[in-house]
């Protein structure tokens, strides 16, 4: 039962492995995050067991409905988060991925202090410019990183991006890159509190050329659950 999520995981490892070898990247440096939303909580306990321990959710509600009854994981904010909803995660998630403004930065501050906690936090980028994409533009992201970096309770460790919807993942080689070099730029300005180490790109569709530009976090769900609708 359930034993496709071992086969699809057995891929995903071996498309992983390709493409760290084919640029010289060390398998160890690169964490995946299982993507959840819409999958019930065996199939979710299920990848748990298999070792990827690490869970990505889209939504509040869904971190909120599953949370109790899923063990042994690290829970990631990967979705548009409301400033409101903050409170409702604050003591959940060890990493949310889509911070895009400082008023959603200095809530989840507050409610981590609250907490008791630091949340790793991502700047979320729209590198492609697109119009139904959340995110800053690549030319805010400084700014914002330094605004935050003075709030206790998070610690900006990195970026993430949602590229382009693409048939064919080369497309979105050239919005990879622009990631990195991103990263690079930032890092090389010294923001003190600040941390640029992890750069959280590429799906189920383009992970293998997002690791090969330097992603060290990818974020798959139909990989690894199938098409969330069938
Ligand atoms: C759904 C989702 C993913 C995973 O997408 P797949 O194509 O199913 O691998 C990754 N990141 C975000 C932000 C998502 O919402």
């Amino acid at each position: 039962m359930m034993d496709y999520i071992k086969d699809n995981l057995d891929e995903i490892n071996q498309r992983i492995k390709r493409a760290a070898r084919k640029s010289g990247r060390d398998i160890a440096d690169i964490t995946l995050v299982g993507v959840t939303k819409t999958i019930d909580v065996a199939r979710i306990q299920r990848m748990i067991d298999f070792g990827v321990k690490n869970i990505g959710e889209n939504r509040v509600q869904e971190i909120m409905a599953k949370y109790d009854s899923i063990t042994d994981a690290n829970w990631h904010m990967i979705g548009h988060l409301q400033t409101n909803k903050v409170k409702y995660i604050a003591d959940k998630v060890s990493m949310i991925h889509s911070v895009d403004s400082f008023k959603l930065g200095q809530e989840i501050s507050k409610r981590a202090l609250e907490a008791g906690r630091v949340i790793d936090v991502l700047i979320e980028v729209n590198i492609a410019a697109e119009d139904t994409k959340y995110g800053v533009s690549p030319d805010g992201v400084y700014n914002l990183v330094k605004d935050l970096s003075i709030l206790d309770g998070i610690t900006v460790s990195g970026l993430m991006c949602v590229a382009p919807f693409v048939e064919n993942p080369e497309e979105n080689r050239e919005y990879f890159k622009k990631m990195r070099q991103l990263a690079v730029d930032i890092k090389s300005k010294m923001v003190n509190n600040i941390s640029i180490k992890y750069l959280s790109m590429g799906m189920t569709n383009d992970f293998d050329v997002a690791i090969e530009e330097g992603a060290n976090i990818i974020r798959i769900g139909t990989g690894i659950f199938g098409d969330r609708n069938p």
